[in-house]
């Protein structure tokens, strides 16, 4: 066995435990990270039924070549419903099924308790799944770190390229491309751009806007590399920018150091939201900073654990965590600071190499 297939084969038995917890003895698997993680199919169609006795990936004819190339269990290729042949398999085959509630329709899970009869009951599998895949093998983390490798020289070899005049698009269309050309699948969010005041609205999506001198550019990118998510967030600014955005942007990075001394493994979540708030509260500005601290990015860009005020996650080694806080002037500014970081027993190590220096770009 190669070394991937053997980590799946460890990723299945330690699901099998977490069912025995849940007093399950399968699961129907259909969320697409969650199948890669287990099977390593990447279709966008596949479900995997699993049990002590066996491990079988049901998918539509499309995927018959990607799946057995793919996948180190069985390979079951149906024509028709997938899902109507995955229960017909699973009904003699178990008596407690869990399926993931939070992916699957209601329809779907009312089909199922149909087809499955009175013998055999479904049950929640409640993020069985993505806990697991918090805590990253160090292949993972390998893929983590070459994803925001790859996040941070795309950023440094687009913004060399932003101009006055340029639109909000067109600097995001360049960072994707940039991305692309260093060997991303593509990214792994849409990337956000946003000149000026714009800044201030936290999701703010790219458009016609342009970049104007003496202004700022907040830019929020990652990139998706074999399936693997970064995510990172600078500031550039187009000429020499004046004091008050200085110490602005002096506040963030400051609450941004801050979260990440407190990322450690053993540590709570919410310590690391906390530290970044008592540092904005210290300038005053902890009112402004108006979302979560971080959260953990893998397969998908948004997972666990969340870094929030509220979280009641322990930090382990092996997890991988944004740390992302921002101040958001309504009209007038926005500033936020974005690493991905690997956490370990010592601390957190950055995965986003690209200096948090200011970038100050002739206008
Ligand atoms: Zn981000
Ligand atoms: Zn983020």
């Amino acid at each position: 066995m190669t070394r991937a297939t053997d980590a799946r084969a460890g990723r299945r038995q330690r699901l099998l435990k977490a069912l025995t917890e849940l007093r399950c003895d399968a699961a129907v698997i259909a969320h697409p990270p969650n199948v890669r993680y287990l099977t390593g199919f990447t279709g966008s169609n596949g479900v995997l039924f699993l049990s002590a006795a066996q491990a079988v990936l049901f998918t539509d004819p499309r995927y018959d070549l990607q799946a057995h190339e793919e996948c180190d269990c069985r390979v079951r290729v149906v024509r028709g419903p997938t899902w109507e042949s995955v229960w017909k398999h699973a009904a003699p085959r178990c008596r407690r099924l869990a399926a993931e509630a939070e992916h699957l329709s209601r329809e779907l899970w009312r089909q199922g308790e149909q087809r499955l009869g009175r013998s055999v009951r479904l049950e929640p599998l409640a993020g069985a799944v993505e806990r697991l895949r918090e805590v990253k093998s160090p292949e993972e983390v390998e893929a983590m770190r070459a994803s925001a490798q790859l996040c941070s020289k795309a950023f440094q070899q687009a913004t060399r390229r932003f101009r006055p005049g340029m639109t909000e698009t067109d600097a995001a269309a360049e960072i994707e491309y940039r991305m692309r050309r260093l060997g991303a699948q593509g990214p792994a969010f849409e990337t956000i751009v946003a000149a000026g005041a714009r800044a201030a609205l936290p999701h703010a999506r790219p458009g016609a806007a342009c970049l104007a001198p003496g202004q700022p550019v907040l830019v929020d990118m990652g990139a998706n590399a074999d399936g693997y998510m970064s995510d990172m967030t600078r500031m550039v600014h187009l000429g020499a920018p004046g004091r008050p955005f200085l110490e602005l942007y002096g506040a963030v990075l400051e609450a941004q150091q801050a979260a990440l001394a407190a990322v450690r493994a053993g540590a709570a979540a919410r310590r690391v939201d906390q530290a970044a708030r008592r540092a904005l509260r210290a300038r005053g500005l902890e009112r402004y900073f108006t979302h979560s601290t971080g959260h953990g990015v893998g397969l998908e860009i948004h997972e666990g654990p969340r870094l929030g005020a509220r979280s009641d996650e322990t930090l382990e080694t092996g997890m991988v965590v944004t740390v992302e806080p921002g101040v958001y002037l309504a009209g007038k500014a926005g500033i936020r600071i974005e690493d991905t970081v690997l956490v370990t027993a010592a601390g957190a190590e950055i995965l986003t190499p690209a200096s948090k220096e200011l970038v100050v770009l002739e206008s």
